[in-house]
């Protein structure tokens, strides 16, 4: 870590401690050239990517747009928020992980089924009509077919 103060290349850590939230690491640091100190933080980055969406735009990652989209799906449904919640910090998490700028909206909306098939059969069948729409009535009666098959098929 180069000194603020003369330039010097090199510094000495002379004391590090966690921040009061933990979410830091303060480190004081002593020039080995001039003796000044100075303090460092270190943080994790944790910057969420833009969602590239069907039409090519960008949009920031809204973990609340993501909440309300589970909301909607499971409207009246007995899922409880607690689900809910874990479900889309797993998501956010998920995003955090892959580190990466700009993600597939599509990819998103796929985890969100994974999740929705977990929680509740009815709203994931939900949420699949509108976000793969399906093409015609036959269509969502085969996805519906395919989910009870695999769904005895577990038994
Ligand atoms: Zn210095």
């Amino acid at each position: 870590m180069r000194c603020p103060f003369c330039g010097a290349d090199d510094s000495k850590v002379v004391d590090s401690r966690l921040s009061a939230e933990g979410d830091a690491i303060r480190r004081r640091r002593m020039c080995v050239e001039c003796n000044e100190r100075f303090t460092t933080y270190e943080t994790a980055e944790l910057s969420l990517p833009r969602l590239i969406k069907r039409d090519r735009s960008r949009e920031l990652f809204d973990e609340n747009k993501l909440r309300a989209g589970f909301m909607r799906a499971l409207e009246k449904r007995p899922v409880s928020i607690d689900a809910v919640d874990t479900a889309v910090k797993t998501i956010t998490r998920r995003l955090w992980a892959a580190g990466e700028r700009e993600v597939d909206s599509r990819l998103v909306g796929d985890w969100v089924m994974d999740a929705l098939r977990e929680l509740d059969e009815v709203a994931y069948v939900r949420f699949a009509s509108v976000y793969r729409s399906f093409q015609d009535v036959n269509e969502f009666r085969e996805e519906i077919e395919r989910m009870k098959k695999v769904d005895s098929e577990d038994k």
